[in-house]
């Protein structure tokens, strides 16, 4: 009888697995080839990454080597964008910093993954330029505790991370409301 069961549990388990299982690790589609080095997607104990000359850090949500090259991927579960988002260039732009100071070597290009589409984006200077400068003024305006002047913008602000900005520009039904 005992044996009985431990087949039932085992059999169970053996189920539970292919059913589950082997969905966890499983690559996103579009995905590039290569060995994923690092995995901060939905993983909570994921390791913080820095780019200390940048006052940066982040958790790219994979890190994908090629050859000897270290490329930053990002997933989006959103509808997919017909160009690619400024702000997904710019969060790239980002993660390739990182990827920088922690494989010593910036990454010519990285992926953003849509559920139907990725984007392979080339990490371009002028969007290192725009990011840094971006940060600079961050840092300023915290350091000075004054905030810059907020451009309210019917395309940036519906996707703005700064919810609670009193310029935020609502759309609706395709019309725009402040
Ligand atoms: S929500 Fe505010 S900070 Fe964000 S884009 Fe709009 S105006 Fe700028």
């Amino acid at each position: 009888m005992a044996g009985y069961v431990f087949l039932v549990l085992a059999a169970a388990c053996v189920l539970l697995w292919l059913l589950f299982g082997r969905g966890f690790g499983r690559r996103p589609a579009g995905m590039p080839d290569g060995e994923v080095v690092y995995c901060g997607h939905r993983e909570p104990g994921s390791r913080l990454l820095h780019a200390p000359n940048h006052h940066l850090a982040g958790k790219p949500d994979y890190i994908v080597k090629q050859g000897d090259e270290f490329t930053p991927v990002e997933v989006k579960s959103g509808p997919r964008p017909k160009k690619l988002y400024r702000s997904d260039r710019m969060q790239l732009t980002a993660q390739a910093l990182l990827v920088e100071a922690e494989f010593g070597k910036r990454p010519a290009r990285g992926y953003v993954l849509y559920p139907d589409r990725a984007f392979d984006v080339a990490i371009r200077p002028k969007d290192i330029d725009r990011l840094t400068e971006a940060l600079q003024i961050m840092r300023k305006a915290r350091e000075t505790k004054r905030i810059p002047d907020a451009y309210p913008s019917w395309f940036l602000c519906p996707t703005c991370p700064n919810v609670r900005c009193p310029k935020r520009v609502k759309r609706t039904r395709g019309k725009t409301d402040r």
